[in-house]
């Protein structure tokens, strides 16, 4: 540190408390960083580096933003995943002794952004914290601009975890090191999170934050993993949280668990090819109308309901919004202006609420009277229930009327914002100023008539205040004495007069007191509406849940989807069920209806076979959709379902997943069939799209058949299994709760018509091939194909030879060539189709006949003897 000056060294001893972060160093108007800051800064924000002299021995790298444009730097710096220190001077420069003094007033990380541009007011932003206690793992979530707070535990597994962490998909992950390192290296996702390692805070601050009977209720790891977390939001944002106080503890198994891949394959709130919404189940449910309606309706999705009476109660209110299209129309009429409440409500308590945020905060209040009344008279119970008692926060919204004009400025800090006659010493030095002005503009007319030069004015500037400013060509009538010369310009020269000095003070100071007590009555105002944060909270829940009911009412009648009977028992039962976003992004062509039954006493294990593109995973994520639409309450895309409560739905589906994060589709698959087998129970939903995929043909289907069996035998729960062996078809035989299931198709000639009707019995062919053709593939590589496959199919049902040492596979894949072809002189050169010769063909015949299991050593050698001498 040699030879620093003191401001660098003060930068230096800031830097020490906020390593992990860029150090936005405030001087003057601009946000410095130095040193490897800077150089970093400067590369992910596109801005020059510079260099300054700091005392040592040589320039320090330096850049800076602007302050006033800060906010836009910042959230790219955030929005990259860094976190950001804001370092102000906390104290007046002028009254300064050697180097202002510097703080960290905030450090903006990425789940604790508050800035609303850098927020998508459809999506909340979690922060999370996860901690170990015992053999209990804890997970708490919060969303800093609403103020939400969740927090859950469960016995230690960390596929548990990885699940619930899914739920919220936070933006940054605090809590237990070693735990963070577990997650690390057990989600891909996880890779482009900011994680820290945080430990709890002190007992007694916690309890300041939420009070002792709100912290009563949580106990270990909830206990931790609220208290790491509330550390940290104390750590980086350096304020009283006021909005975080009301703590949602509940356990895992209130809600359908549904892994990151289920998730994801059934395109809940995102779609598998980008993380945009369109194309997703939300993106379809969505007509919510404002922001936290949106989010409200996001978390419905992720977390479907587990007890029939809180889905009855759902389904209620959307079956009496479903069916009044006048009250559904003044509903969303009547939230349509609303803004978001809940950010505001957390701006409010963070302290950064402007003035137009209040009015927007009182406009939306006002709406909440004739929402209670609308829902108070629809004979929903669910509506009236969520209504009643509703307090409309009027005493707040008429107050902000008092205070507040009509159309504030943005600034706080500038004036203009409170109405006149709210209060009195205000007015009065409005009143002053006002005085002052027209004083002032008796003066210019007095001072031109007294020196006859018209064009004198009296004008401002913040450097020498007010003026009279006479043109050079005029100045020749100004008389001598009074007029005391300030500035001179190119054409005109500026004066001041004892009178305007005087009465430019008195002017002055009451437009500095002015801005000074209006700034002053705002924050008296905000801090009034920070007393009532809670109620404020509860209005906007109250908003939130009938725009989200709305939302789901608007879309099911709209698509006229049917109301789902839910039941506690075990069948599914569907009658013209559809994927109802595959149908609605689907221009004009119809979609085609698929019942679906799978009942306890007859089959609920359906093994589908078909072409690929025949329909098959549509169709059983349908199902899927289904379950899952019924358990938020939402109706179903069907003629009529019963729909029984699903604990879980595990789906393995599809490519888009092929090699995450170095692993082999196969594997992973093997790994979702392994959480499958230990977590699934009677009560859960299993999909696997082309069960087998990703490993050798013999392999795969041996392995394919055995997790049928399992699930069949062990687990019982519902299971819809596609396909391309189509020689597990036998299992209906063996497996009398499995049945056999294919798309039709219509063949005539060389084409083939997907007819998309789910059918009894097995797909002969997988028409692979002519999937081929479909896409365009040139017709010699379809010819060839046709012909390798006429050699292999036979092939490809014996197993495949198991590990042998090394070269003995291949000198066995050798024989079996040549004994199952002939040479390549005996290719019809016609057709171009290879025919295998009559005895190899006789010869084949028998081998797949021989019952290798049942043979002795001897007898195997006899036979093969006896085939020698047939050869
Ligand atoms: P598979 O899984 O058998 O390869 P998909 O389920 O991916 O086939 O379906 C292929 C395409 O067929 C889908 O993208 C969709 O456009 C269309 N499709 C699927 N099911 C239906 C249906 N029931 N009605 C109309 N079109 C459908």
């Amino acid at each position: 540190m040699a030879g620093y000056t003191p401001m660098i060294l003060q930068y230096l001893s800031v830097k020490e408390q906020a390593k992990d972060a860029f150090l936005f160093f405030r001087l003057g108007d601009f946000y410095e960083m130095f040193f490897e800051d800077a150089i970093h800064a400067s590369r992910e924000l596109e801005i020059t580096l510079t260099g300054r002299e700091g005392g040592g021995d040589r320039k320090i790298p330096m850049c800076g933003v602007p302050y006033h444009s800060a906010e836009n730097y910042i959230s790219r710096l955030v929005d990259k995943g860094y976190k950001v220190a804001i370092c102000e001077q906390v104290e007046d420069p002028t009254a300064a002794k050697g180097v202002v003094r510097r703080e960290i007033v905030r450090i903006i990380t990425p789940g604790t952004v508050m800035e609303t541009k850098a927020l998508d007011g459809k999506t909340n932003n979690f922060i999370a914290a996860v901690v170990r206690v015992g053999g209990m793992l804890g997970l708490a979530a919060c969303d800093l601009s609403t103020g939400e707070l969740y927090v859950t535990s469960f016995p230690e597994q960390m596929e548990s975890l990885i699940d619930e962490i899914n739920v919220y998909q936070p933006s940054e992950l605090i809590g237990d090191g070693s735990l963070l390192d577990k997650v690390q290296a057990a989600a891909v996702w996880s890779r482009h999170l900011a994680l820290t390692p945080r430990e709890p805070m002190e007992e007694d601050k916690l309890a300041a934050q939420y009070g002792e009977e709100e912290l009563s209720r949580l106990s270990g790891a909830r206990y931790r993993a609220v208290s790491v977390l509330t550390g940290y939001l104390d750590e980086t944002q350096k304020r009283s949280l006021g909005h975080v106080r009301t703590i949602h503890s509940y356990e895992p198994n209130q809600y359908m668990i549904l892994d990151h891949y289920t998730r994801r394959n059934l395109e809940l709130t995102e779609t598998v090819r980008d993380r945009n919404k369109k194309g997703s189940l939300l993106w379809l449910l969505d007509r919510t109308q404002t922001s936290m309606g949106a989010r409200l309706l996001r978390r419905w999705i992720d977390k479907p309901l587990l007890s029939k009476a809180s889905v009855e109660a759902r389904l209620d209110a959307v079956e009496t919004l479903y069916l009044d299209l006048i009250l559904r129309d003044d509903i969303r009429a009547e939230l349509q202006p609303i803004y978001d409440l809940e950010r505001l409500v957390g701006r409010v308590a963070f302290g950064n609420a402007s003035g137009r945020d209040l009015n927007a905060l009182r406009s939306s209040l006002r709406r909440i009277p004739r929402l209670t009344a609308l829902c108070g008279q629809s004979g929903s119970k669910t509506l009236q229930a969520v209504v009643e008692g509703t307090d409309d926060c009027a005493d707040l919204a008429d107050l902000i009327e008092t205070v507040i004009v009509d159309e504030p400025p943005v600034s706080i800090r500038e004036g203009g914002l409170i109405r006149s006659g709210y209060d009195d010493y205000l007015d009065q030095l409005r009143e002053a100023s006002t005085n002052g002005k027209k004083w002032l503009a008796e003066l210019e007319r007095q001072e031109r008539e007294a020196t006859g030069i018209k064009s004198l004015k009296i004008g401002y500037n913040k450097v020498f205040g007010y003026y009279l400013e006479v043109s050079k060509a005029n100045l020749g009538m100004l008389p001598e004495g009074r007029y005391e010369r300030k500035q001179t310009l190119a054409n005109a020269e500026r004066f001041v007069t004892p009178e305007l000095k005087e009465k430019e003070r008195l002017i002055l100071e009451a437009e500095d007191k002015m801005i000074d007590l209006e700034y002053e009555k705002f924050i008296e105002l905000r801090d009034h509406l920070a007393l009532h944060l809670h109620r404020l909270q509860k209005a906007a829940g109250v908003i939130a849940e009938l725009d989200a009911y709305q939302s789901l009412a608007t879309v099911s009648a709209e698509r006229r989807f049917a109301r789902p009977r839910i039941s506690e028992g075990y069948d599914l039962h569907i009658e013209e069920g559809k994927h109802p976003v595959v149908e609605a992004m689907m221009d004009g062509a119809p979609f085609i209806a698929n019942g679906t039954s799978l009942l306890k006493d007859e089959q609920w294990m359906l093994l589908i076979t078909g072409p690929n593109m025949a329909g098959k995973s549509t169709y059983m994520r349908q199902v899927a959709l289904i379950c899952v639409m019924a358990q938020i309450g939402c109706f179903v895309p069907a003629k009529s379902a019963v729909v029984p409560l699903i604990d879980r739905i595990f789906t393995r589906i599809g490519a888009a997943d092929d090699l995450i994060g170095g692993q082999s589709t196969f594997m992973v698959e093997m790994k979702d069939i392994q959480t499958m087998t230990e977590k699934a129970t009677s009560n859960s939903l299993v999909i696997i799209d082309e069960l087998g995929r990703g490993t050798s043909t013999g392999e795969g289907m041996a392995i394919a058949q055995a997790v049928i069996e399992y699930v069949h035998h062990h687990i019982g729960c519902k299971a819809l299994v596609s396909t391309h062996f189509h020689e597990l078809a036998h299992l209906e035989e063996s497996l009398p709760s499995l049945a056999n299931a294919r798309m039709a198709v219509e063949e005539s000639g060389d084409n083939v018509t997907f007819l998309r009707r789910l059918v009894p019995g097995a797909a002969s062919t997988s028409y692979g091939i002519y999937c081929a053709q479909l896409a365009g593939l040139p017709q010699s590589i379809i010819g060839r194909a046709y012909e390798l496959l006429d050699g292999s199919e036979s092939a490809r049902i014996a197993p495949e030879p198991k590990k042998l040492p090394d070269g003995v596979a291949e000198a066995r894949a050798i024989v079996q060539l040549s004994m199952f072809d002939e040479p390549a002189a005996a290719t019809e050169s016609g057709s171009g189709r290879r025919k295998a010769s009559p005895k190899a063909e006789q010869l084949a015949d028998e081998l797949r006949k021989l019952d290798l299991f049942n043979l002795t050593p001897m007898q195997a050698m006899q036979w093969l003897n006896d085939m020698k001498i047939k050869l």
